[in-house]
Protein backbone atom coordinates (compact mmCIF):
# COMPACT_ATOMS: atom_id res chain seq x y z
CA UNK A 1 0.00 0.00 0.00
CA UNK A 2 1.50 3.49 -1.02
CA UNK A 3 -0.25 6.82 0.24
CA UNK A 4 -2.34 8.16 -2.47
CA UNK A 5 -2.72 11.67 -2.74
CA UNK A 6 -4.70 13.30 -5.30
CA UNK A 7 -3.31 16.32 -5.66
CA UNK A 8 -4.89 19.08 -8.38
CA UNK A 9 -2.10 22.45 -7.20
CA UNK A 10 -3.36 25.51 -8.30
CA UNK A 11 -1.58 28.51 -6.07
CA UNK A 12 2.36 26.84 -6.94
CA UNK A 13 1.25 27.67 -10.36
CA UNK A 14 0.78 31.08 -9.92
CA UNK A 15 3.87 33.68 -10.20
CA UNK A 16 7.27 32.99 -8.16
CA UNK A 17 6.71 35.88 -5.79
CA UNK A 18 3.70 34.59 -3.99
CA UNK A 19 5.73 31.86 -2.06
CA UNK A 20 9.08 30.29 -1.69
CA UNK A 21 9.61 26.56 -2.43
CA UNK A 22 10.54 24.50 0.32
CA UNK A 23 10.21 21.24 1.73
CA UNK A 24 9.26 20.35 5.20
CA UNK A 25 12.51 18.99 7.62
CA UNK A 26 12.78 15.68 8.12
CA UNK A 27 12.26 14.73 11.70
CA UNK A 28 13.63 11.97 13.94
CA UNK A 29 10.85 9.88 14.93
CA UNK A 30 7.23 10.40 13.86
CA UNK A 31 4.63 9.19 15.19
CA UNK A 32 0.93 10.02 14.41
CA UNK A 33 -1.30 10.09 17.75
CA UNK A 34 -4.85 11.38 15.93
CA UNK A 35 -5.87 10.50 11.76
CA UNK A 36 -9.59 12.61 11.47
CA UNK A 37 -10.57 8.96 9.50
CA UNK A 38 -13.96 10.87 8.42
CA UNK A 39 -12.51 14.44 7.18
CA UNK A 40 -9.72 11.44 5.37
CA UNK A 41 -12.30 10.18 3.51
CA UNK A 42 -14.07 13.44 2.78
CA UNK A 43 -10.81 14.45 1.10
CA UNK A 44 -10.24 11.27 -0.92
CA UNK A 45 -7.67 10.11 0.99
CA UNK A 46 -7.66 6.23 2.50
CA UNK A 47 -7.47 6.58 6.48
CA UNK A 48 -5.95 3.32 6.41
CA UNK A 49 -2.85 3.66 4.55
CA UNK A 50 -2.78 7.11 6.26
CA UNK A 51 -2.36 5.06 9.62
CA UNK A 52 0.69 3.19 8.37
CA UNK A 53 4.45 4.21 9.58
CA UNK A 54 4.64 5.72 5.34
CA UNK A 55 1.60 7.39 6.35
CA UNK A 56 2.75 9.13 9.83
CA UNK A 57 6.22 9.89 7.70
CA UNK A 58 4.08 12.00 5.78
CA UNK A 59 1.68 13.49 8.20
CA UNK A 60 5.20 14.47 10.65
CA UNK A 61 6.45 16.38 7.44
CA UNK A 62 9.29 13.42 7.14
CA UNK A 63 8.77 12.35 3.77
CA UNK A 64 6.60 14.40 0.43
CA UNK A 65 4.34 12.53 -1.19
CA UNK A 66 4.06 11.92 -4.23
CA UNK A 67 2.80 14.65 -6.77
CA UNK A 68 2.82 17.43 -3.78
CA UNK A 69 4.63 20.94 -4.59
CA UNK A 70 5.46 21.95 -1.16
CA UNK A 71 5.77 25.91 -0.75
CA UNK A 72 5.56 28.12 2.08
CA UNK A 73 3.28 31.21 1.32
CA UNK A 74 4.36 34.76 1.18
CA UNK A 75 2.17 37.35 3.15
CA UNK A 76 2.45 39.94 5.20
CA UNK A 77 -0.05 41.54 7.77
CA UNK A 78 -1.12 43.93 10.73
CA UNK A 79 -0.49 42.50 13.85
CA UNK A 80 -1.93 44.17 17.07
CA UNK A 81 -2.35 46.81 15.05
CA UNK A 82 1.00 47.46 13.66
CA UNK A 83 2.26 46.55 9.90
CA UNK A 84 4.69 44.09 9.17
CA UNK A 85 5.70 44.10 5.78
CA UNK A 86 6.82 40.79 5.43
CA UNK A 87 5.73 37.52 7.81
CA UNK A 88 4.93 34.23 5.64
CA UNK A 89 4.34 31.02 6.38
CA UNK A 90 7.35 30.67 9.01
CA UNK A 91 6.66 27.34 10.09
CA UNK A 92 4.24 25.78 8.03
CA UNK A 93 4.78 23.94 4.41
CA UNK A 94 1.52 23.72 1.55
CA UNK A 95 1.80 20.08 0.75
CA UNK A 96 -0.90 20.86 -2.37
CA UNK A 97 -4.28 20.64 -2.83
CA UNK A 98 -7.15 18.36 -3.42
CA UNK A 99 -10.38 18.78 -4.74
CA UNK A 100 -13.10 16.90 -1.77
CA UNK A 101 -16.14 14.65 -2.22
CA UNK A 102 -17.95 18.19 -2.26
CA UNK A 103 -15.63 19.35 -5.25
CA UNK A 104 -14.08 21.87 -3.21
CA UNK A 105 -10.60 22.55 -3.31
CA UNK A 106 -8.95 21.77 -0.11
CA UNK A 107 -5.27 23.02 0.60
CA UNK A 108 -3.27 20.54 2.93
CA UNK A 109 -1.08 21.98 4.89
CA UNK A 110 1.53 20.71 7.72
CA UNK A 111 1.82 23.12 10.48
CA UNK A 112 5.01 22.66 12.69
CA UNK A 113 6.90 21.03 9.26
CA UNK A 114 10.42 23.12 9.82
CA UNK A 115 11.81 26.48 8.77
CA UNK A 116 11.67 28.54 6.15
CA UNK A 117 12.54 31.19 4.16
CA UNK A 118 9.60 33.20 6.13
CA UNK A 119 10.94 32.20 9.46
CA UNK A 120 12.74 35.08 10.47
CA UNK A 121 14.01 34.17 14.05
CA UNK A 122 11.42 31.13 14.80
CA UNK A 123 12.42 27.41 14.77
CA UNK A 124 9.45 26.43 12.34
CA UNK A 125 8.57 24.32 14.89
CA UNK A 126 4.99 23.38 16.84
CA UNK A 127 4.54 22.46 20.25
CA UNK A 128 2.39 19.29 21.06
CA UNK A 129 0.51 21.64 23.14
CA UNK A 130 -0.70 23.87 20.95
CA UNK A 131 -1.36 21.46 18.20
CA UNK A 132 -3.79 19.75 20.20
CA UNK A 133 -5.55 22.63 21.04
CA UNK A 134 -6.18 23.65 17.49
CA UNK A 135 -6.92 20.27 16.82
CA UNK A 136 -9.47 20.27 19.02
CA UNK A 137 -11.08 23.51 18.63
CA UNK A 138 -10.95 23.79 15.13
CA UNK A 139 -13.00 20.01 14.62
CA UNK A 140 -15.35 21.50 17.60
CA UNK A 141 -15.79 24.68 15.61
CA UNK A 142 -16.83 22.28 12.66
CA UNK A 143 -19.00 20.20 14.40
CA UNK A 144 -20.65 23.81 15.70
CA UNK A 145 -21.12 24.67 12.06
CA UNK A 146 -18.93 27.17 11.89
CA UNK A 147 -16.89 28.15 9.15
CA UNK A 148 -13.43 26.74 9.86
CA UNK A 149 -10.04 25.57 9.14
CA UNK A 150 -9.92 21.75 9.64
CA UNK A 151 -7.33 19.15 11.57
CA UNK A 152 -6.44 15.81 9.04
CA UNK A 153 -3.78 14.69 11.74
CA UNK A 154 -1.83 15.50 14.54
CA UNK A 155 1.52 13.73 14.58
CA UNK A 156 4.53 13.72 17.24
CA UNK A 157 8.04 14.17 15.65
CA UNK A 158 10.37 12.83 18.07
CA UNK A 159 11.65 15.85 18.69
CA UNK A 160 11.72 18.62 21.48
CA UNK A 161 11.32 22.17 20.61
CA UNK A 162 12.64 24.73 22.91
CA UNK A 163 9.94 27.63 24.41
CA UNK A 164 10.74 28.36 27.92
CA UNK A 165 10.98 24.81 28.37
CA UNK A 166 11.81 21.76 26.10
CA UNK A 167 8.32 20.45 25.21
CA UNK A 168 7.15 17.41 22.74
CA UNK A 169 7.15 18.57 19.21
CA UNK A 170 4.58 17.90 16.50
CA UNK A 171 2.93 18.69 13.35
CA UNK A 172 -0.38 19.67 12.36
CA UNK A 173 -2.09 18.85 9.18
CA UNK A 174 -4.63 21.38 8.40
CA UNK A 175 -7.00 22.04 5.77
CA UNK A 176 -8.63 25.07 4.45
CA UNK A 177 -10.47 26.05 1.82
CA UNK A 178 -6.94 28.35 0.97
CA UNK A 179 -4.81 29.84 3.13
CA UNK A 180 -5.09 33.02 1.48
CA UNK A 181 -5.06 35.91 4.28
CA UNK A 182 -5.95 39.55 4.30
CA UNK A 183 -2.65 39.35 4.87
CA UNK A 184 -1.55 37.81 1.33
CA UNK A 185 -3.33 40.94 -0.67
CA UNK A 186 -0.75 43.30 1.84
CA UNK A 187 2.38 41.70 0.99
CA UNK A 188 1.87 42.72 -2.58
CA UNK A 189 0.29 46.00 -1.77
CA UNK A 190 2.72 47.41 -0.05
CA UNK A 191 5.58 46.29 -3.07
CA UNK A 192 3.35 48.25 -5.02
CA UNK A 193 2.69 45.41 -7.66
CA UNK A 194 -0.45 45.83 -8.96
CA UNK A 195 -0.63 43.31 -11.61
CA UNK A 196 0.10 40.37 -8.69
CA UNK A 197 -2.47 41.95 -6.90
CA UNK A 198 -5.03 41.29 -9.79
CA UNK A 199 -4.15 37.67 -10.09
CA UNK A 200 -4.36 37.16 -6.39
CA UNK A 201 -8.52 38.58 -7.06
CA UNK A 202 -8.78 36.52 -9.99
CA UNK A 203 -7.36 33.36 -8.13
CA UNK A 204 -9.22 33.94 -5.17
CA UNK A 205 -12.68 34.84 -7.39
CA UNK A 206 -12.77 31.28 -9.08
CA UNK A 207 -11.95 29.52 -6.18
CA UNK A 208 -14.40 30.79 -3.38
CA UNK A 209 -16.82 33.33 -5.01
CA UNK A 210 -17.15 31.11 -8.44
CA UNK A 211 -20.51 33.08 -8.90
CA UNK A 212 -18.95 36.84 -9.45
CA UNK A 213 -16.83 35.58 -12.19
CA UNK A 214 -19.54 37.11 -14.23
CA UNK A 215 -20.09 39.76 -12.57
CA UNK A 216 -19.85 43.20 -14.11
CA UNK A 217 -17.53 44.84 -11.27
CA UNK A 218 -15.61 41.38 -10.09
CA UNK A 219 -13.37 43.52 -7.53
CA UNK A 220 -15.94 45.11 -6.55
CA UNK A 221 -18.13 42.09 -6.02
CA UNK A 222 -15.39 40.30 -4.57
CA UNK A 223 -14.78 42.71 -1.53
CA UNK A 224 -18.51 42.57 -0.70
CA UNK A 225 -18.28 39.04 -0.60
CA UNK A 226 -15.51 38.97 1.97
CA UNK A 227 -17.40 41.50 3.95
CA UNK A 228 -20.41 39.51 3.92
CA UNK A 229 -18.24 36.77 4.85
CA UNK A 230 -16.73 37.70 7.60
CA UNK A 231 -19.52 39.55 8.91
CA UNK A 232 -21.65 36.17 9.16
CA UNK A 233 -18.17 34.55 10.71
CA UNK A 234 -17.86 37.38 13.56
CA UNK A 235 -21.86 36.80 14.37
CA UNK A 236 -21.52 33.33 14.58
CA UNK A 237 -18.50 33.83 16.81
CA UNK A 238 -20.50 35.85 19.10
CA UNK A 239 -23.40 33.47 19.14
CA UNK A 240 -20.90 30.27 20.74
CA UNK A 241 -19.15 32.61 22.93
CA UNK A 242 -15.71 32.28 21.46
CA UNK A 243 -13.20 34.56 21.19
CA UNK A 244 -10.09 34.18 18.47
CA UNK A 245 -7.49 36.02 20.45
CA UNK A 246 -5.36 37.25 18.03
CA UNK A 247 -7.45 38.60 14.47
CA UNK A 248 -4.55 40.31 13.16
CA UNK A 249 -5.07 40.64 8.85
CA UNK A 250 -2.50 37.49 8.66
CA UNK A 251 -5.22 35.43 10.41
CA UNK A 252 -8.16 36.84 8.36
CA UNK A 253 -8.89 34.68 5.92
CA UNK A 254 -10.11 35.54 2.60
CA UNK A 255 -12.48 32.55 2.13
CA UNK A 256 -14.34 33.50 5.19
CA UNK A 257 -13.32 30.93 7.31
CA UNK A 258 -11.69 30.98 11.44
CA UNK A 259 -7.84 30.38 11.22
CA UNK A 260 -4.88 30.16 13.38
CA UNK A 261 -6.32 29.08 16.37
CA UNK A 262 -3.50 30.33 18.98
CA UNK A 263 -4.41 31.11 22.39
CA UNK A 264 -8.29 31.83 21.43
CA UNK A 265 -11.02 30.71 23.92
CA UNK A 266 -14.47 30.16 24.43
CA UNK A 267 -15.79 32.14 27.18
CA UNK A 268 -17.11 30.28 30.46
CA UNK A 269 -19.29 33.02 32.46
CA UNK A 270 -20.43 36.08 30.21
CA UNK A 271 -18.78 38.75 29.98
CA UNK A 272 -18.26 40.92 26.92
CA UNK A 273 -14.70 42.62 27.81
CA UNK A 274 -13.54 38.97 28.23
CA UNK A 275 -9.83 38.37 27.14
CA UNK A 276 -7.72 35.38 27.59
CA UNK A 277 -4.80 35.94 25.49
CA UNK A 278 -1.20 36.62 27.16
CA UNK A 279 -0.24 39.00 24.45
CA UNK A 280 -3.38 40.90 24.17
CA UNK A 281 -2.56 43.23 27.15
CA UNK A 282 -4.90 46.04 25.89
CA UNK A 283 -7.46 44.31 25.41
CA UNK A 284 -8.10 45.04 21.10
CA UNK A 285 -9.45 41.37 20.23
CA UNK A 286 -11.61 40.93 23.70
CA UNK A 287 -14.94 39.07 22.81
CA UNK A 288 -17.17 42.06 22.15
CA UNK A 289 -14.88 44.26 19.94
CA UNK A 290 -14.26 41.46 17.39
CA UNK A 291 -16.92 43.02 14.89
CA UNK A 292 -15.13 46.11 14.88
CA UNK A 293 -11.85 44.43 14.34
CA UNK A 294 -12.96 42.40 11.70
CA UNK A 295 -14.56 45.87 9.90
CA UNK A 296 -10.77 47.18 10.57
CA UNK A 297 -9.22 43.99 8.98
CA UNK A 298 -11.39 44.20 6.08
CA UNK A 299 -11.18 47.86 5.85
CA UNK A 300 -7.25 46.78 5.42
CA UNK A 301 -8.12 44.65 2.65
CA UNK A 302 -10.44 47.15 0.80
CA UNK A 303 -6.83 49.79 0.96
CA UNK A 304 -5.01 46.44 -1.39
CA UNK A 305 -8.08 46.09 -3.64
CA UNK A 306 -8.10 49.70 -4.63
CA UNK A 307 -5.69 50.29 -7.48
CA UNK A 308 -8.03 47.81 -8.62
CA UNK A 309 -11.21 49.59 -8.41
CA UNK A 310 -10.61 52.79 -10.40
CA UNK A 311 -8.15 54.97 -11.32
CA UNK A 312 -9.50 57.92 -9.81
CA UNK A 313 -8.50 57.54 -6.32
CA UNK A 314 -11.25 59.32 -4.95
CA UNK A 315 -13.89 57.39 -6.89
CA UNK A 316 -12.32 53.94 -5.84
CA UNK A 317 -12.19 55.52 -2.27
CA UNK A 318 -15.93 56.11 -2.37
CA UNK A 319 -17.03 52.55 -3.55
CA UNK A 320 -14.75 51.04 -1.12
CA UNK A 321 -16.26 52.99 1.36
CA UNK A 322 -19.82 51.77 0.10
CA UNK A 323 -18.68 48.27 0.38
CA UNK A 324 -17.50 48.26 3.67
CA UNK A 325 -20.69 50.27 5.06
CA UNK A 326 -22.58 46.91 4.45
CA UNK A 327 -20.67 45.10 7.27
CA UNK A 328 -22.65 46.78 10.14
CA UNK A 329 -26.09 45.39 9.03
CA UNK A 330 -24.57 41.94 7.63
CA UNK A 331 -23.21 41.40 11.18
CA UNK A 332 -26.25 43.23 12.99
CA UNK A 333 -29.02 40.93 10.95
CA UNK A 334 -26.92 37.94 11.20
CA UNK A 335 -26.38 38.33 15.28
CA UNK A 336 -29.62 39.30 16.21
CA UNK A 337 -31.48 36.37 14.44
CA UNK A 338 -29.10 34.15 15.61
CA UNK A 339 -30.29 35.44 19.14
CA UNK A 340 -33.75 35.30 18.29
CA UNK A 341 -33.03 31.23 17.44
CA UNK A 342 -30.82 30.98 21.04
CA UNK A 343 -34.05 32.32 23.24
CA UNK A 344 -36.38 30.09 21.05
CA UNK A 345 -37.82 32.82 18.92
CA UNK A 346 -39.62 32.07 15.86
CA UNK A 347 -40.64 35.09 14.52
CA UNK A 348 -39.53 38.86 14.54
CA UNK A 349 -40.96 41.42 16.56
CA UNK A 350 -40.56 44.94 18.08
CA UNK A 351 -39.34 44.92 21.53
CA UNK A 352 -37.03 41.64 20.53
CA UNK A 353 -33.44 42.85 20.73
CA UNK A 354 -34.60 45.24 23.71
CA UNK A 355 -35.71 41.57 25.25
CA UNK A 356 -32.60 40.01 24.21
CA UNK A 357 -30.10 42.69 25.04
CA UNK A 358 -31.75 42.51 28.43
CA UNK A 359 -31.30 39.05 29.23
CA UNK A 360 -27.50 39.49 28.20
CA UNK A 361 -27.23 42.24 30.69
CA UNK A 362 -28.26 40.80 33.23
CA UNK A 363 -26.17 37.20 32.08
CA UNK A 364 -22.97 39.71 32.48
CA UNK A 365 -24.10 41.30 36.14
CA UNK A 366 -24.92 38.04 37.34
CA UNK A 367 -22.08 35.89 35.86
CA UNK A 368 -24.00 33.75 34.32
CA UNK A 369 -22.40 30.84 32.03
CA UNK A 370 -22.82 31.52 28.58
CA UNK A 371 -23.29 28.13 26.96
CA UNK A 372 -25.57 26.95 30.26
CA UNK A 373 -27.90 29.75 30.42
CA UNK A 374 -29.06 29.14 26.69
CA UNK A 375 -28.85 25.35 26.87
CA UNK A 376 -31.20 25.45 29.92
CA UNK A 377 -32.99 28.04 28.80
CA UNK A 378 -34.18 25.37 26.02
CA UNK A 379 -35.17 22.79 28.90
CA UNK A 380 -37.43 25.64 30.90
CA UNK A 381 -38.84 26.29 27.21
CA UNK A 382 -40.12 22.66 27.35
CA UNK A 383 -40.78 22.78 31.09
CA UNK A 384 -41.62 25.93 33.24
CA UNK A 385 -40.91 23.35 36.37
CA UNK A 386 -37.07 23.45 34.99
CA UNK A 387 -35.01 26.02 36.80
CA UNK A 388 -31.20 24.96 35.81
CA UNK A 389 -31.02 28.48 33.75
CA UNK A 390 -32.48 30.57 36.47
CA UNK A 391 -29.50 28.37 38.63
CA UNK A 392 -26.42 30.64 36.56
CA UNK A 393 -27.72 33.33 37.87
CA UNK A 394 -25.77 35.23 40.79
CA UNK A 395 -29.69 36.70 41.72
CA UNK A 396 -31.78 34.43 40.41
CA UNK A 397 -34.51 36.55 40.93
CA UNK A 398 -33.03 38.76 37.86
CA UNK A 399 -33.83 35.62 35.56
CA UNK A 400 -37.54 35.64 36.82
CA UNK A 401 -38.32 38.80 35.94
CA UNK A 402 -36.64 38.59 32.60
CA UNK A 403 -38.37 34.91 32.39
CA UNK A 404 -41.94 36.56 32.74
CA UNK A 405 -41.48 38.44 29.89
CA UNK A 406 -40.02 36.04 27.82
CA UNK A 407 -43.03 33.71 28.34
CA UNK A 408 -45.24 36.44 27.54
CA UNK A 409 -43.13 36.52 24.62
CA UNK A 410 -43.00 33.47 23.40
CA UNK A 411 -47.01 32.66 23.98
CA UNK A 412 -47.51 34.48 20.93
CA UNK A 413 -46.31 32.19 18.90
CA UNK A 414 -48.33 28.72 18.28
CA UNK A 415 -45.49 26.59 18.49
CA UNK A 416 -45.60 23.62 21.46
CA UNK A 417 -43.37 23.64 24.59
CA UNK A 418 -41.92 20.53 22.65
CA UNK A 419 -41.44 22.32 19.35
CA UNK A 420 -39.23 25.38 21.13
CA UNK A 421 -37.33 23.15 23.01
CA UNK A 422 -36.37 21.10 19.89
CA UNK A 423 -35.27 24.43 18.16
CA UNK A 424 -33.75 25.90 20.87
CA UNK A 425 -31.06 22.52 21.43
CA UNK A 426 -30.70 22.73 17.84
CA UNK A 427 -28.76 26.27 18.04
CA UNK A 428 -27.63 26.16 21.80
CA UNK A 429 -25.06 23.55 22.38
CA UNK A 430 -24.46 21.83 25.82
CA UNK A 431 -20.98 21.20 24.57
CA UNK A 432 -17.71 23.73 23.82
CA UNK A 433 -14.59 23.33 24.59
CA UNK A 434 -14.04 24.67 27.61
CA UNK A 435 -10.54 26.02 28.53
CA UNK A 436 -10.19 24.34 32.09
CA UNK A 437 -10.69 20.89 30.01
CA UNK A 438 -8.36 22.08 27.05
CA UNK A 439 -6.07 22.36 29.45
CA UNK A 440 -6.08 18.86 31.40
CA UNK A 441 -6.44 17.24 28.20
CA UNK A 442 -2.93 18.53 26.92
CA UNK A 443 -1.24 17.99 30.30
CA UNK A 444 -2.15 14.47 30.22
CA UNK A 445 -0.83 14.25 26.54
CA UNK A 446 2.10 16.13 26.94
CA UNK A 447 3.20 15.10 30.73
CA UNK A 448 2.07 11.24 30.72
CA UNK A 449 1.68 10.63 26.92
CA UNK A 450 -2.00 9.80 27.73
CA UNK A 451 -4.16 10.64 24.80
CA UNK A 452 -6.80 9.20 26.16
CA UNK A 453 -8.61 12.33 27.49
CA UNK A 454 -7.74 14.16 24.46
CA UNK A 455 -9.76 11.22 22.27
CA UNK A 456 -12.60 11.41 24.62
CA UNK A 457 -12.83 15.11 24.83
CA UNK A 458 -12.86 15.28 20.80
CA UNK A 459 -15.42 12.60 20.49
CA UNK A 460 -17.71 14.22 22.87
CA UNK A 461 -16.89 17.94 20.94
CA UNK A 462 -18.30 15.81 17.79
CA UNK A 463 -21.89 15.97 18.48
CA UNK A 464 -22.49 19.45 20.59
CA UNK A 465 -26.29 19.73 20.30
CA UNK A 466 -26.74 15.94 21.93
CA UNK A 467 -27.51 15.60 25.81
CA UNK A 468 -24.62 12.76 25.98
CA UNK A 469 -25.67 11.92 29.68
CA UNK A 470 -22.53 9.38 30.01
CA UNK A 471 -20.37 13.02 29.26
CA UNK A 472 -22.34 15.24 31.31
CA UNK A 473 -19.40 16.58 33.41
CA UNK A 474 -18.03 18.20 30.16
CA UNK A 475 -20.72 20.57 29.86
CA UNK A 476 -19.49 21.94 33.78
CA UNK A 477 -18.12 25.53 34.16
CA UNK A 478 -14.95 25.25 35.93
CA UNK A 479 -14.67 25.57 39.60
CA UNK A 480 -12.90 28.38 40.97
CA UNK A 481 -9.59 26.74 40.82
CA UNK A 482 -10.01 25.42 37.46
CA UNK A 483 -10.57 28.85 35.94
CA UNK A 484 -7.90 29.58 33.02
CA UNK A 485 -7.41 32.95 33.12
CA UNK A 486 -4.71 33.29 30.06
CA UNK A 487 -3.98 31.64 27.33
CA UNK A 488 -0.83 31.53 25.14
CA UNK A 489 0.18 31.96 21.66
CA UNK A 490 2.60 28.67 22.01
CA UNK A 491 4.93 29.92 19.03
P1 LIG B 1 0.90 33.28 14.29
O1 LIG B 1 1.02 34.04 15.56
O2 LIG B 1 0.93 31.78 14.46
O3 LIG B 1 -0.25 33.73 13.45
O4 LIG B 1 2.22 33.60 13.47
C1 LIG B 1 2.62 34.90 13.09
C2 LIG B 1 3.84 34.82 12.20
O5 LIG B 1 4.92 34.26 12.90
C3 LIG B 1 3.64 33.95 10.97
O6 LIG B 1 4.40 34.51 9.92
C4 LIG B 1 4.23 32.64 11.40
O7 LIG B 1 4.66 31.85 10.31
C5 LIG B 1 5.40 33.08 12.25
N1 LIG B 1 5.77 32.08 13.25
C6 LIG B 1 5.07 31.74 14.35
N2 LIG B 1 5.70 30.77 15.06
C7 LIG B 1 6.85 30.49 14.38
C8 LIG B 1 7.94 29.59 14.59
N3 LIG B 1 7.99 28.77 15.65
N4 LIG B 1 8.93 29.59 13.68
C9 LIG B 1 8.90 30.41 12.62
N5 LIG B 1 7.91 31.28 12.36
C10 LIG B 1 6.89 31.33 13.23
MG1 LIG C 1 -0.98 33.32 11.73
Amino acid sequence: MTVHFPFQNSYSALPDSFFARVAPTPVAAPRLIKLNRPLAVQLGLDPDVLETPEGAEILAGKTVPAGADPIAMAYAGHQFGQFVPQLGDGRAVLLGEVIDKDGIRRDIQLKGSGPTPFSRRGDGRAALGPVLREYIVSEAMFALGIPTTRSLAAAVTGEHVIRETALPGAVLTRVASSHIRVGTFQFFAVRRDTDAIRRLADHVIARHYPELLGAERPYHALLGGVVARQADLVARWLLVGFIHGVMNTDNSSISGETIDYGPCAFMDAYNPSQVFSSIDEMGRYAYANQPRIALWNLTRLAECLLPLFSEDQEKAVAKAQDILGAFSDTFSDGYQAGLRKKIGLFTERDGDNALIQDLLDAMAKNQADFTLTFRKLGDAAGDPAADDARAQFMDPAAFDEWARRWHERTALEPQTAAERQAAMHAVNPMFIPRNHRVEAVIQAAVNDDDYTPFEEFVKVLAKPFEGQPDYAAYADPPLPEQRVLQTFCGT
